[in-house]
């Protein structure tokens, strides 16, 4: 009896569906909001018309935007609410129900089992080596754009995984340190010994390390017994790049500074814990210009872009990103099926038009409507040299109806002042508003260290209006020409702090 019910309401449900799919009055189209049952008084319907239509809905005037996209939001009464669209040549009316009692809960108890999923261990350790690409996370949490991260690794390294928790390892970096790392990142290529003693056979000793000019960088040496992890960040006030070596005691009672030096003002070692070591670079510079970690052979080696010689856009390459794009990856599609590939794309190739006017060189990640990954991104703007990348995405969220506004994002705090400089000239336009400036944001292009890096969300493409302003290449010219007087800001701060001009 039970199941003969729910079968024939959902026959119902889905006549009742199909039937109001269809609400159409002449060219003015719902496309969202034809609902049975609702749990929120604050209704919200959109749909489509000719560009600029007036009609009404309930009574209430409504105006169709200039891409043809429509919405209101209607207060609905408790129970059955009528809701008619009119315009001169007839009307339609649907029905749509609002309920008070609460919107019962859809459980998905395959993710709820995933998330309270704790660390399966292993009787004995994994022996892992890390690919090209790796990274560590802090823990086993997780959001749309994956877990937290803490850096990037050399290839090579090898970890002892102790315990797995759904896709990640948990690896062992010292005696009381843990992190996590994806499956897909790691080699498999053992297990220890039955009689491994991680605090006696795993630890290595730091060895005699150097710092010297290497043309276009600051090159620090680190003599290391052994490819180990290590965790890297860098610091502002003061400025300095730390390297936590782990699985390594100290052991290092000489360390040569070489004459010359353009970034590093000089290094120094502690011991933090018995099997961790810190090698602290004090930096002479005010700006960063990036940095890249590797291993070559069993020494780590830190290269610190020089400041450039002649702080001025047209001696910078900047690197320009059109966030998606390829048959894949559409981005964000707007209700008038404007899509954000595309919109990025055009932003790209204005912003590039208009750098180059001032002098600049540009490398654009994708010149065309193809398909990228983010590791294809950045080693474009590696093997390029870019001083400075620039990735232009359209945000989505928060409704229809609601016009949140720019941001920009970093991910380290030394490009905070960039994406502020950049952020300060786009809330300044007019009908924009400003949805904020966004910290360690866990944007895989940020993450890279190689060259200061600033996502710029320019607006929601899911809001009608903005969507609106974002069809209209008058105003991605003008979005992007807010971009680029925030950057030459950055450039002439940097130049000044640098002590390269006066103001
Ligand atoms: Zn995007």
């Amino acid at each position: 009896m039970r199941k003969i019910f729910s079968f024939s309401a959902v026959v119902a449900m889905v006549a009742i569906a199909f039937a109001a799919n269809a609400v159409q009055v002449g060219n003015i189209v719902v496309k969202r909001g034809v609902v049975d049952t609702v749990y929120r008084a604050k209704h919200v319907v959109v749909g489509m018309a000719d560009p600029g239509a007036q009609f009404t809905v309930n009574g209430k005037s409504v105006k169709a935007y200039k891409t043809g996209t429509w919405g209101i939001e209607l207060q609905l009464v408790p129970g059955e609410n009528n809701i008619k669209i009119e315009d001169n040549a007839g009307s339609a009316t649907f029905k749509v129900f609002y309920s008070t009692t609460p919107k019962p809960v859809k459980r998905d108890l395959a993710r709820e089992a995933a998330m309270a999923e704790k660390a399966k261990f292993y009787p004995t350790s994994l022996k892992v080596s890390t690919k090209k690409y790796s990274y560590l996370n802090y823990g086993a949490g997780t959001d749309r754009l994956g877990g937290a991260k803490i850096n990037y690794l050399s290839q090579g390294i090898e970890l002892y995984a102790d315990a797995e928790n759904q896709n990640l390892y948990r690896v062992r970096l010292s005696g009381n340190r843990h992190a996590y790392i994806p499956k897909s990142q790691v080699e498999v290529i053992g297990k220890v010994a039955p009689d491994f003693d991680f605090m006696q056979d795993n630890v290595v000793l730091s060895e005699s390390s150097s710092v010297y000019n290497a043309g276009d960088c600051d090159r620090v040496s680190i003599g290391v017994g052994g490819k180990k992890p290590y965790i890297v960040k860098e610091y502002t006030n003061p400025h300095k790049i730390v390297i936590d070596l782990y699985g390594v005691q100290c052991n290092s009672n000489w360390l040569t500074h070489k004459t010359g030096l353009k970034s590093v003002d000089n290094i120094d070692v502690e011991s933090i814990d018995s099997d961790v070591t810190r090698f602290t670079v004090y930096l002479k510079t005010k700006s960063s210009w990036g940095f890249s970690v590797d291993y070559k052979g069993n020494n780590l080696v830190l290269d610190i872009k020089h400041v450039p010689a002649q702080l001025y856009l047209k001696n910078l390459t900047i690197g320009i990103d059109a966030g998606h794009g390829g048959p894949e990856s559409n981005g964000a599609v707007g209700l008038s099926g404007l899509k954000e590939k595309d919109m990025n794309l055009d932003m790209a190739y204005q912003l590039k038009d208009i750098l180059e006017k001032q002098g600049a060189k540009v490398v654009l990640s994708r010149s065309e409507d193809v398909g990228m990954s983010i590791r294809e991104r950045q080693d474009k703007f590696i093997e390029n040299k870019v001083d400075i990348a620039i990735s232009i995405h359209c945000n989505a969220g928060g409704g229809p109806l609601s016009s949140l506004g720019t941001s920009t994002y970093y991910r380290y705090n030394v490009y905070k002042s960039l994406t502020e400089d950049i952020l300060g000239y786009l809330m300044q336009m007019e009908g924009v508003n400003n949805f904020g400036m966004v910290g360690n944001f866990n944007f895989s292009l940020s993450a890279i260290t190689d060259f200061p890096c600033v996502l710029v969300e320019t607006l929601f493409i899911s809001s009608l209006a903005e969507e609106e302003k974002l069809a209209d290449a008058q105003f991605r010219r003008a979005m992007m020409e807010n971009v680029a007087k925030g950057l030459v800001d950055y450039i002439k701060e940097c130049r000044v702090a640098e002590g390269q001009a006066k103001k």
